[in-house]
């Protein structure tokens, strides 16, 4: 290892390992380093109880220590929390704890991480994607997103541990891979957070090269396609990157997926009056004919300045039957945290809502 001051969020056990050799310290004061910060969730060298004061000061001297901070946490009356974070440069990112009832018999607790500040996509009934593209961010403050979410709820409860994560946040994660791939196996490991492969899931607008390389370096993770439309000519309209990689460029990708890894894709649609309509439940049953998919049917959040419009909900029941009647499997999705604009496409309005509200 090599290099000025590291974030020690973004470093797995091994390389942590590697700087305390290269630092004149014992190997196994990698191990608990990576053990305090990724699993007990210490925010300063100071909490690091079982390692001296000098090592702890020689350690200070490579790498640099600091979870997000929240700015603001709302919680839902769903009991979705949606944390805004400011990161070290003043940037703001947002995460999302899903549906969360503190009810311990429950298994699934779900954390949805960004991956960039801000978005190059810019899908067109997206908050983020209106705000245009900021920055990338690190693999540390992708995995201290939640080490931070880890943290706070810890305060009120001491065994608080999230079981699954998203990664469906802010931001592409295949236009940010080698930072999105790192954080991921960082919070795969052992003696750190320890949440297996099958437990995380990666969404893309369509990124074909980012689906390929994805079966290739996780095979075991979910991937969910943000599909939104049947035919070229309407999606060209919602999600702009689909003129560089046009539905049957991408669905051959999918396909191709599918067949490396053996997994079930999970393909998402934002269900507007547009397209809930017959004709685009008949492109996409001849789209994904024959491919081993589950298709998320999402009616539209509100999302201020956007034209798109949510359909009745008995628009959106015919379009599931017009999928479902044709050999596809599809359910519409609960939505969780509308009322705290946390929800699909609803991220980042939030920060410039709070701070106009502070300066007023
Ligand atoms: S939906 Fe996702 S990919 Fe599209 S603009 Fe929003 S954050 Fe970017």
């Amino acid at each position: 290892m090599s290099g000025d001051h590291m974030d020690v969020c973004g470093l797995s056990e091994a390389e942590l390992t590697a700087v305390c050799l290269e630092t004149g310290l014992p190997a196994y004061r990698g191990r608990q380093v990576f053990e305090w910060v990724q699993r007990l969730g210490a925010a300063d060298w100071a909490d690091m109880k079982n390692i001296s004061r000098a090592d702890r000061e020689k350690l200070a001297g490579r790498l640099t220590l600091r979870l997000p901070a929240p700015e603001r946490v709302r919680v839902s009356r769903d009991g979705t929390r949606k944390f805004l974070f400011r990161l070290a440069d003043g940037e703001t990112i947002e995460s999302v704890l899903m549906d969360y009832s503190g009810d311990r018999s429950r298994d699934r607790v779900t954390l949805c991480l960004s991956a960039q500040v801000g978005c190059a996509v810019g899908c067109r009934f997206c908050a983020t994607g209106r705000m245009g593209f900021r920055r990338d961010l690190s693999a540390g403050e992708i995995t201290g997103q939640l080490l931070a979410v880890t943290a706070y709820m810890r305060r009120a409860d001491a065994d608080f541990r999230a079981t699954n994560l998203v990664f469906m946040g802010m931001g592409e994660p295949f236009y940010n891979m080698e930072s999105f791939l790192r954080a991921a196996r960082i919070l795969n490991e052992e003696r750190g957070q320890n949440i297996g492969a099958r437990r995380m899931t990666v969404s893309t607008a369509g990124v074909v090269p980012g689906i390929l390389r994805l079966a290739e370096a996780a095979p075991q993770m979910g991937l969910a396609v943000s599909l939104h439309a049947g035919t070229d000519d309407l999606r060209d309209t919602l999600v702009p990157l689909n003129r560089k990689y046009p539905l049957a460029v991408l669905t051959d990708a999918c396909r191709e997926y599918a067949r490396r890894t053996g997994r079930r894709l999970t393909f998402e649609i934002a269900l507007t009056r547009e397209s809930a309509t017959e004709a685009q439940a008949r492109a996409l049953a001849a789209l994904l004919r024959g491919m081993p998919a589950h298709i998320n049917l999402i009616p539209v959040n509100p999302v201020a300045g956007s034209t798109a419009e949510r359909p009745t909900a008995a628009r959106a029941a015919a379009f599931r039957r017009a999928l479902t009647k044709r050999g596809l499997t599809a359910t519409i999705r609960a939505e969780k945290g509308v009322d705290i604009e946390a929800a699909c496409g609803q991220l980042r309005q939030e920060f410039n809502d709070f701070q106009r509200n502070k300066n007023s």
